[in-house]
């Protein structure tokens, strides 16, 4: 076993807090990590206030982990001590089923194992988070991560980067593709990012006038102000690809009216409210909405790889951890540029 400093919610009204617990002791396919940053994701904030219901206490959030291998287990085979690496939304899975053997985990049947906020698969313990000094888990859910990134930038890789890839890759976005992001927070920068470089043309759609010179800088071609009902009547049936990574809640209405014939509308956003579709509007152009759950294994790697190759990472703002209260207000502010991510040196000390 291993103790462990973190900070954890107690309750959903209650802030986050300083909190000792240990990590199990390593089984021969484990992995020890030493986390040096933790991204913060909403999904973090909407479990650590219980916005979807079902949270459990006390709870470690974070997901976004990237640290350095301390310790394998007597049959690792992928990592050594030493080496960088990322753990993402998903610890664990049936590794039975047809998802699970088609490294599709996030689908498994049984339901995958969250990094935090969900029980051990043996139900010996409640699974905690990466706002956490060291973390233990299986290899299979750990992901190598090229040195030659930035690691605070990393971090956001492992949730809202494979959140984004992955329904891209699924619409099959390529060069001279119409897309539309909606929403540039965390989710949503990445999602620009991806899209510039898989060659798409790249609209912006936010409800904050203050984020077009940095929507611009990011990559994207155009930018709307989604709240400007003319600016976007004039996109009526224009793009290929939208992608919702919106946390609050909103009709899917205004965003499906800009698809064309065949267009896809990529949801990954998970407000608590449900949203409203008019079938008319879905009919018209034969549109699809398809929701989609981080990414798998395999997805997760090859998206890790992806951005070694085109030097992609989140744009981050290191906190330390005593800020986390704080960190979660500004978001829901909507004043993050545009992940926090926190400096786990930070708990050492
Ligand atoms: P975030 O950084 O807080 O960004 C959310 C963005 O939504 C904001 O930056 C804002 O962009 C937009 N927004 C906020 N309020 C809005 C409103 N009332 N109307 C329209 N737009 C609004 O959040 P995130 O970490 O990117 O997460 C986004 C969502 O994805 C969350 O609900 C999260 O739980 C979910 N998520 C899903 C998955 C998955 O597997 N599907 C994985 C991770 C996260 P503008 O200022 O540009 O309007
Ligand atoms: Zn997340
Ligand atoms: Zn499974």
């Amino acid at each position: 076993m291993t103790a462990v400093k973190a900070y954890a919610a107690l309750s959903p009204a209650t802030a986050l807090e300083p909190f000792q617990f240990e990590r199990r002791a390593l089984k021969p396919h484990d992995v020890l990590i030493e986390i040096l940053f933790s991204g913060v994701c909403h999904s973090d904030l909407h479990q650590a206030r219980d916005e979807w219901g079902g949270s459990i206490y006390p709870m470690v959030p974070g997901h976004e982990i990237v640290g350095k291998v301390v310790l394998v287990g007597e049959h690792v085979k992928k990592f050594k001590a030493g080496d960088t690496a990322g753990v993402g939304v998903m610890v664990d899975s049936c590794r039975e089923c047809k998802p699970c053997n088609d490294l599709l985990e996030q689908y498994c049947v049984e339901g995958m194992t969250g990094t935090y906020n969900n029980y051990e698969r043996d139900k010996s313990a409640i699974a905690q988070g990466g706002y956490s000094t060291m973390i233990v888990t299986d290899e299979r859910y750990v992901y190598h991560v090229s040195g030659q990134l930035s690691l605070p930038g990393v971090a956001p890789l492992l949730c809202a980067g494979i959140t984004t890839y992955s329904p891209l890759k699924f619409a099959g976005v390529k060069a001279g593709d119409k897309v539309a992001i909606a929403g540039l927070g965390g989710l949503g920068h990445m999602a620009v990012k991806f899209a510039v470089a898989m060659g798409a043309e790249v609209t912006m759609l936010s409800t904050s006038p203050s984020k077009e010179a940095d929507a611009r800088k990011l990559g994207a071609h155009h930018f709307v102000l989604s709240t400007d009902a003319e600016a976007m009547a004039k996109l009526d049936s224009r793009f290929d690809v939208v992608v919702d990574a919106i946390s609050a809640s909103h009709d899917y209405e205004i965003y499906l009216k800009l698809l064309a014939l065949h267009g896809k509308l990529l949801v990954v956003g998970l407000p608590s409210k449900q949203p409203q579709v008019n079938p008319f509007e879905l009919i018209k152009n034969r549109r699809s909405i398809i929701g989609s759950m981080i990414g798998g294994t395999k997805e997760t790697q090859e998206m890790l790889d992806f951005c070694a190759e085109h030097n992609i990472v989140a744009d981050v703002e290191v906190i330390p951890m005593q800020y986390i209260n704080e960190a979660y207000e500004r978001m829901l502010r909507n004043d993050v540029k545009y992940r926090f991510v926190i400096d786990m040196a930070s708990l050492k000390s």
